[in-house]
């Protein structure tokens, strides 16, 4: 999708903004539709590493609209993409297998003997960690010389049926102290991760919004690179988030809300 000078661009959160976990939320498709009849330039940009790119796409299907794999972000594909430029080939991945799909012809070493590798990949492993596997992965960051610590993203915390889980972060935090590194976020909120996504939009960051529940890993990430945030009180959203020092430069009720506020605030048309 390409975005002509004049044109604003959307960066489009999906989990608590178009579905929560794996139910829509009221007005999301209506919304996606009228983007699709104003061919509004998008892109949606996720930290999801639960699921492969193919199989979101499925999701998507599943929840009644659809998308391509070149209108999507993931950290896994940015992670596989550095690799592969750097030429690290040998990685232990920790990341839940659906999503190994999208490391392609990356080298996977097993996670329960000891290897030399090149790198350390860290995602939402979700209850799947415990004490031995986040043990195994500090043993792979103490080898010499140390491979690099890579994380899919750096949300602290999410919102499932059952309430607030903990993210990819944590865990980073706890490996990063113990083995005396500093991960490379390749994901929310690194602003490596937005600027990819808006040379793929081709906009500049002025042109650009990013609409999200986090508003630490989407709002504030995005500001920071000059993207304005548009928070929705979706999600994972807080009223207590609002208190901070960070300040949306728009705040929805919800995703429905976008076309209304959109006609006001961009299009000024009365
Ligand atoms: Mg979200």
């Amino acid at each position: 999708m390409q975005a002509d000078k004049a044109r604003n661009a959307l960066l489009i959160d999906l989990d608590g903004v178009i579905y929560q976990s794996e139910h829509l939320l009221d007005g999301a498709l209506e919304t996606l539709e009228w983007i699709g009849r104003k061919k509004i330039p998008h892109l949606y940009v996720t930290n999801t590493t639960s699921r492969s790119c193919a199989a979101l796409l499925d999701k998507f299907q599943t929840l009644g609209f659809s998308a391509t794999l070149k209108d999507l972000v993931t950290p896994a594909v940015a992670a596989a993409q550095w690799l592969q430029s750097r030429q690290l080939h040998k990685v232990a991945l920790f990341v839940p297998e659906v999503t190994q799909a999208d490391f392609g012809d990356i080298e996977s070493v097993s996670l329960d003997r000891e290897a030399t590798v090149d790198a350390v990949v860290i995602g939402d492993l979700g209850e799947a960690w415990d004490y031995r596997l986040l043990n195994r992965a500090f043993r792979f960051l103490m080898q010499d010389p140390q491979p690099a610590l890579i994380a899919l993203g750096m949300t602290r915390y999410w919102r499932d049926q059952n309430g607030l889980r903990l993210d990819v972060a944590p865990f980073i935090k706890a490996l990063e102290h113990a083995a005396s590194c500093e991960a490379l976020v390749l994901g929310k909120p690194a602003a490596a991760f937005f600027e990819s996504s808006l040379a793929k939009l081709q906009c500049d960051a002025e042109q650009a919004f990013m609409i999200g529940d986090d508003i630490v890993g989407d709002i504030d990430a995005a500001q920071n690179c000059g993207i304005r945030g548009i928070q929705v009180r979706t999600g994972k959203f807080r009223e207590a988030d609002l208190d901070g020092p960070i300040k949306p430069y728009a705040l929805l009720d919800s995703f429905a809300d976008l076309p209304s506020w959109w006609r006001q605030a961009v299009d000024r048309t009365p």
